[in-house]
């Protein structure tokens, strides 16, 4: 990657190898098992996992569990198959944080022993009083100068589980006057008597995030940390506790902005409430914008990992379209996707002078890929196309309406040329059925003179289809911001974002559609079976994305 512009990341990478500061890359992904990821640790991953790749290194997958009261271990199995499926591999076994917490509890001891921390007994309220602002500075706790003696015991007591939750705090003693109100004597230890998803009842007290990150990084030997904007403001913390503790490596932290999307949310937070509360369907809902919900409809890895490749990286935040990681997909998709036709909404065509019989019509899988080979449609004497694509308005331009009208003719796609010849109503007057008939000889051949098909148009046989579920799915969201301001994003879900079709009538070969693999239905979209609802009866098909971006403007 000589020629290519690089970004700041790879530039320090680059310049660290070259100055010898590092024989090898290596980098870690840190999410904390308390939901699912969503497109923004997307970014992260790619990032992390690419760069090592990119540089001979390797990338870590560690838990950052620190916080037992909202981790579990469905979210830990979630995130592990998230990554998987993402393409990365990490090194090793995957880690946890809290597979060091014997450690963390010696380097308490470490710096209790150097007079660098203290057990502080003031309530939460009376500790943020004492903190002070960004205009004004802090005031020491009254509890700052205790003896080295008196504070191993009372760690030790903390330990023991002799004080209740809230009761006292291990505290570094930095400095309360510090502009940077993160080094005002950060907590580094709290009581929490809860159990945990991997040490189960060993412990009551848990790291503070700022006393545990850096020294993850330092025992797994991370080079780079490599972390979002809104860790700047800690990074002189991250390098207190690495200069005052006897870690085995010096990792350093660098900062890149997070990835926003419009008319998307990416806070877990919101993403858990979305899924409490029952807006969404788990989440995995093809709606949202976790990556099992991306994978559940149909976008393919690897258009997720162009898309974090076409976004780059910087240190200046900004809002990208969600229009790109649209067009990524069906960029990826228009490639891959195997062809198939599928009527939503469908409407009989009776072919009068078609005798019965099956006819099996030869069509590519993909129009530009003879690789991938060919597939048979049953073309028999019912047959069903799109409601939408007959009309009995004579008056309407070849322009504007390029499909069946009442007495013309339109092509059926890699099959005949058909005339519709009436339209049968009920007693209401809806049209119920199509009489037509076909031209002979026009399958794979032009009409002979003075027949001129206004389109082409897809259909199914009557007689020999899939009857199926069709789900389409929208943006969830129809405000560009839902979480700006004060503005609540619940008001902003979007209620088309998900139309049921229950009968909708796919062609034969679509009986063995496999999960994860897309197919496009032509002129509709990208679809794909849902992992969830599907069943050999009654196959779901998730509308993955639309064939054409129907928000540009
Ligand atoms: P959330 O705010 O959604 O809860 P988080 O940062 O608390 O996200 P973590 O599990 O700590 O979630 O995230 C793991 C990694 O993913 C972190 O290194 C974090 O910086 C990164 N990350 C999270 N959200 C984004 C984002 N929107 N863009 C880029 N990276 C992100
Ligand atoms: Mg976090
Ligand atoms: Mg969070």
């Amino acid at each position: 990657s000589d020629t290519k512009p690089q970004n700041f990341l790879q530039q320090i990478l680059s310049q660290d190898l070259a100055d010898k500061k590092h024989t090898k890359i290596v980098t870690r992904f840190p999410p904390e098992p308390n939901g699912y990821l969503h497109i923004g640790h997307a970014k992260s991953i790619c990032l992390n996992f690419g760069l090592a790749q990119e540089f001979g290194g390797e990338c870590n997958l560690r838990f950052d569990d620190t916080n037992p009261g909202k981790e579990d271990q469905e979210y830990v199995d979630a995130i592990a198959e998230d990554v998987r499926w993402l393409g990365f591999t990490w090194a090793g076994d995957i880690k946890y944080a809290s597979s060091y917490f014997e450690r963390f509890y010696e380097w308490a001891i470490h710096l209790i022993k150097a007079g660098d921390a203290y057990v502080c007994h003031l309530s939460p309220d009376e500790a943020r009083a004492y903190r002070g602002s960004l205009k004004e500075p802090g005031k020491d706790s009254p509890h700052r100068n205790r003896s080295v003696e008196e504070n191993l015991l009372e760690f030790e007591k903390m330990r023991a589980g002799e004080y209740d939750e809230g009761a006292c705090v291990l505290r570094a003693k930095i400095d309360m006057a510090s502009p940077n109100i993160n080094m005002r004597d950060p907590i580094l230890y709290r009581i929490r008597k809860l159990a945990h998803h991997q040490t189960g009842d060993k412990w009551c007290i848990y790291p503070t995030y700022d006393f545990a990150h850096g020294q993850e990084d330092a025992i797994e030997g991370i080079t780079h940390s490599i972390c979002t904007l809104e860790f700047a403001d800690h990074r002189p913390l991250y390098e207190w506790f690495i200069e005052h503790l006897p870690v085995p490596s010096k990792p350093r932290q660098y900062e890149f902005a997070r990835l926003e999307l419009n008319y998307t949310v990416t806070s877990k937070r919101k993403l858990k409430q979305l899924v409490d509360d029952n807006y969404v369907d788990g989440w995995n809902d093809p709606r949202m914008p976790t990556i099992s919900g991306m994978r559940r409809r149909g976008y393919p890895a690897s258009a997720v990992r162009k898309f974090c490749e076409l976004i780059g990286v910087t240190k200046a935040a900004s809002t990208v379209d969600v229009g790109m990681l649209e067009f990524a997909v069906r960029d990826e998709l228009n490639e891959s996707a195997p062809r198939a036709m599928c009527v939503l909404n469908p409407l009989k065509v009776v072919i009068s002078n078609f005798d019965g019989g099956t006819q099996m019509m030869t069509q590519p899988v993909h129009p530009n890929n003879a690789d991938m080979g060919e597939r048979q449609l049953p073309f028999t004497k019912e047959l069903f196309i799109e409601r939408d694509d007959f009309t009995e308005d004579t008056s309407l331009s070849r322009k504007k309406f390029k499909r069946l009208v009442l007495g013309e003719w339109v092509r059926l796609r890699g099959a005949y040329i058909i005339k519709a010849d009436e339209a049968v109503k009920d007693a209401a007057g809806n049209i119920i059925e199509i009489k037509a008939s076909l031209v002979p000889n026009t399958v794979g051949a032009n009409p002979p003179e003075g027949i001129n098909p206004r389109g082409v148009i897809h259909w199914v046989s009557a007689t020999d289809n899939v009857n199926c579920e069709v789900r389409l799915y929208d943006r969830l969201f129809n405000d560009a911001a839902p979480d700006a301001g004060d503005k609540n994003f619940l008001d902003a879900i979007n209620p088309d974002a998900l139309i049921v079709i229950s009968n909708a009538k796919a062609e034969a070969s679509l009986a063995n559609a496999e999960p994860g693999v897309a197919y496009q239905f032509e002129r509709e979209g990208y679809f794909c079976l849902d992992s969830k609802y599907s069943s050999k009866e009654k196959p779901v098909f998730n509308r993955t994305i639309g064939l054409k971006d129907n928000w540009a403007n």
